[in-house]
């Protein structure tokens, strides 16, 4: 786990913090280990001491340093650092994928009885805790419909120890006003929680605007690669605390070599994240004049309903975009899929190569056809997430494979 005071009293003597590319680069990794310019890959899983009162120390966690992986490594520290100072956080904590992180941070700060509003609209997994798992420990989640901000804060004003939040949402990219709703949560005295995986810490900072914890996937953006699976919490000191106890007793701690893969990514994510800002909104705008495009989900067109609090609250509208076709059928999905030559279809996203994929087999496939119809989930759906590509590649791509749709 990084903490303000352990790790940060660098960048507390820096006269001003630096922009989110130059902590994207250098944040964590001011400290050269043996003058080395990238941060070894530290493959151990214990650290021996000659000193049995230093031990014990580091033990108890009165003094800095690292005893067995399972709770801290030096490469998972410099990964969990870079993300602290991009979100700005006291301190973070990180696990072996997304999902990982988001179960122990639910598992570690809630209890039964406890009562979590959150929405339909969450990522898949995200949606399968709040209605398989937590029920079970007598963990009611109530999940409300995601533009409709008054019925969020009406639950909440009904008893919530945890406000779930995630803007823009998977796949449809539906937006939510944080800081409102964040202000709700705590007059409630809840936890506020955002999973700010699609923005990303260069387009969005959610503890800005009032959240108490912040997590990715950082499988996506975070790491960029598509090579390594990780998660990352970071927010409130007192928090991320408990996260991380429940995470070293857990056990699924992120590996150090996908650790160094996601550090790796990471000295790019602001040249990644400004590129596929720009190329998915020129996609967009295409997509939508497009005659055999029914619809288009993204943030930056001013037809997004969320468009306005999307202004206010991000810096840029981010990679990820979906649009349903004119023929709203899982069939002619099948049939534009294997037309596009830049564009991997696979259950992924946030990396270099544009990805594309249903919701009904990438990130809503624990859900049943019917959940997704409940969630407004078009079967017919295409999650588009942008690579960094040429922007203009990518549109002559979409439009040759749009092509066969056109009739007469
Ligand atoms: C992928 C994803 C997750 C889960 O992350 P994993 O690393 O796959 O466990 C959570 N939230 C969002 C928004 C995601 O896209």
């Amino acid at each position: 786990m990084c903490l303000l005071d352990l790790k940060g009293e660098k960048s507390v003597k820096q006269p001003i913090d630096p922009a989110a590319g130059t902590l994207a680069v250098w944040a964590g990794e001011e400290e050269r280990i043996k003058q080395a310019t990238q941060v070894p890959v530290f493959h151990s899983v214990a650290f021996g001491y000659h000193n049995l009162d230093q031990w014990l120390e580091v033990a108890l966690g009165r003094q800095s340093g690292h005893i067995y992986s399972r709770n801290t490594n030096p490469t998972v520290g410099v990964f969990e650092e870079k993300v602290r100072r991009l979100e700005g956080a006291e301190a973070a904590t990180s696990a072996a994928s997304g999902m990982a992180v988001i179960s122990a941070a639910l598992f570690a700060l809630l209890k039964p009885g406890d009562r979590v509003v959150s929405v339909r609209d969450t990522y898949g997994g995200t949606h399968q805790m709040f209605t398989e798992f937590l029920p079970r420990f007598h963990i009611q989640a109530v999940l409300c419909d995601t533009t409709d901000p008054e019925a969020i804060e009406a639950e909440i004003a009904a008893g919530c120890q945890l406000l779930y939040l995630e803007s823009p949402t998977n796949p449809t990219c539906k937006v939510m006003d944080l800081k409102r709703l964040a202000d709700a949560g705590h007059s409630a005295g809840a936890i506020c929680i955002v999973d700010n995986t699609f923005a990303t810490p260069i387009n969005q900072n959610p503890l800005a605007l009032g959240a108490d914890l912040v997590l990715h996937s950082a499988t996506k953006y975070l790491g960029g690669h598509a090579d390594a699976l990780g998660g990352v919490i970071c927010g409130r000191r007192d928090l991320v605390e408990k996260i991380y106890h429940f995470r070293e007793i857990n056990g699924a701690s992120l590996d150090p070599n996908a650790a160094y893969l996601l550090l790796r990514g990471m000295k790019t994510l602001h040249l990644r994240v400004r590129q596929q800002n720009a190329s998915a909104l020129a996609v967009a705008r295409f997509l939508e004049a497009h005659p055999a495009v029914a619809r288009v989900f993204y943030p930056g067109l001013e037809s997004h309903p969320g468009h306005g609090i999307a202004r206010r609250q991000m810096r840029g509208f981010g990679g990820m975009l979906s649009f349903m076709l004119a023929d709203n059928r899982l069939e002619a999905v099948g049939r534009l899929l294997p037309r596009l030559r830049y564009a991997h279809a696979a259950a992924n996203l946030g990396a270099v190569e544009t990805i594309v994929g249903p919701p009904a087999t990438t990130s809503h496939v624990e859900c049943s056809a019917e959940t997704r119809a409940a969630m407004g989930i078009p079967e017919g759906l295409i999650r588009y997430s942008t690579g960094i590509e040429e922007t203009e590649d990518l549109i002559a791509d979409l439009a040759q494979a749009l092509a066969c749709f056109e009739v007469g």
